[in-house]
């Protein structure tokens, strides 16, 4: 009683998510719904429109 654990939020969501471009489950993006890894999400990320994510 007493213990209350908060749910841990990650920026990326480890093994809950597949990346929808590779597949792969490390570090997909989950954020404005584009379920991709961090890799994936730097490399199109420019045609998004995400300039300033270096
Ligand atoms: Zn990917």
């Amino acid at each position: 009683m007493g213990k209350f654990k908060a749910p841990k939020i990650y920026k990326f969501g480890k093994g809950s998510r597949k990346c929808k471009r590779c597949g792969t489950r490390d570090a997909v993006i989950q954020a404005y719904g584009l379920y991709l890894c961090r890799q994936c999400f730097r490399e199109i990320a420019p045609a998004l429109g995400f300039k300033k994510y270096s």
